[in-house]
């Protein structure tokens, strides 16, 4: 396997985003996991951030502060609004959506 921009130089692994092979001077480790430097930059600024149920800011399931921590914004803006969603719409939808994204949200990974 070969460095992807540079194929006279080994790759030391795979990017997991592009799956282009990465040499040691392109290699960027975020988390555990190897990037190639054009990925690492996507990571970074959140370009390939995913929805997660969030660990850190969690009253119930995490709904809230996953979908704060995407939109960056206060978690508790939004269990608000969620709040005033689920009265205005006869609390039973509000509580349907929140569990069903429950179980269709990942967990957020462990650090
Ligand atoms: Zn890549
Ligand atoms: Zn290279």
């Amino acid at each position: 396997m070969k460095c992807y921009d540079h194929p006279e130089r080994d790759a030391v692994g795979i990017c997991s985003l592009c799956g282009k092979g990465v040499c040691e001077e392109d290699a960027v480790y975020i988390n555990g996991k190897l990037y190639c430097k054009a990925c690492a930059k996507k990571v970074l600024t959140g370009k390939n951030k995913k929805l997660y149920r969030s660990r850190r800011n969690s009253s119930i399931c995490g709904v809230c502060g996953g979908l704060a921590e995407y939109a960056d914004v206060d978690a508790t803006l939004i269990r608000v609004l969620w709040v005033i969603v689920t009265l205005l719409t006869g609390i039973i939808p509000g509580i349907i959506i929140y569990f069903i994204m429950c179980v269709i949200m990942p967990k957020e990974p462990k650090e």
